[in-house]
């Protein structure tokens, strides 16, 4: 089961990928943790990917399109993957395909996560995940149960995003409506893409996702 997550920063992308992750065994690969690894492990490339992340632009399609398709070569890539975060662009759209079609694999559906992005930037500017096991939090909507420590792995450090901020977001969702919008007819021509309401409660969306794939 191959899937894609589609939606701007914020919709819930991450939330689903986890989930579905662990409700079908499937692997979660998402662009922005591989960046994010590549900026802690200070190597060149992550000094790239620092720059271009903290402004809210767009890594070059051709660093994303090689680090993926390593990805989906992996031995635990090999039952299935939900991509979150990937494709962004009509050029990485066009080398999935490609890519798919040359390990002989195929996409299941693309889900598109639609929400109102005038809730975006409280959803965002409140988000911190467990620094030990990535569990995710919100300061209003999900706040651990004991306050300072994860409900998961009992972890007390926690972190947030450098470009979660609403000046970063803006240019984030300027690069999400003029570079990632357009692919998403890109799907629905080759009946693939299917739309759930991203403002619904967590588990919600979950149900909606669900229902999806019990039917394709
Ligand atoms: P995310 O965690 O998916 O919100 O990604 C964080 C940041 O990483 C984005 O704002 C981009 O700067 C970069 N990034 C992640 N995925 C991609 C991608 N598929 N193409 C280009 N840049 C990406």
């Amino acid at each position: 089961m191959n899937l894609i997550l589609l939606g701007p920063p914020g919709a819930g992308k991450g939330t689903q990928a986890k989930r579905l992750e662990s409700a079908h065994g499937v692997v979660q690969l998402s662009t922005g943790d591989m960046l994010r690894a590549a900026v802690a492990s200070g190597s060149a490339l992550g000094q790239q990917a620092k720059k271009v992340m903290e402004a809210g632009q767009l890594m070059p399609d051709d660093i994303i399109i090689r680090m993926i398709e390593a990805r989906i070569g992996e031995p635990d890539a090999k039952r299935g993957f939900v991509l979150d975060g990937f494709p962004r662009t009509e050029a990485q759209a066009v080398a999935l395909d490609e890519m798919l079609g040359r390990h002989g694999r195929s996409l299941l559906a693309v889900i598109e996560l639609g929400v109102d992005e005038a809730a975006l930037i409280e959803r965002i500017s409140g988000r911190f995940t467990c620094a030990k096991c990535g569990a995710g939090y919100h300061d209003k909507f999900q706040r651990p149960q004991r306050e300072g420590v994860c409900d998961k792995c009992g972890g007390t450090e926690f972190v947030r995003r450098k470009d979660d901020n609403a000046e970063t977001l803006r240019a984030r969702l300027e690069a999400y409506r003029a570079q990632t919008a357009p692919i998403i007819p890109y799907y629905r021509n080759r009946g693939l893409l299917q739309r759930v309401d991203g403002m619904a409660a967590p588990d919600d969306v979950t149900r909606q996702i669900e229902a999806i794939l019990a039917s394709a």
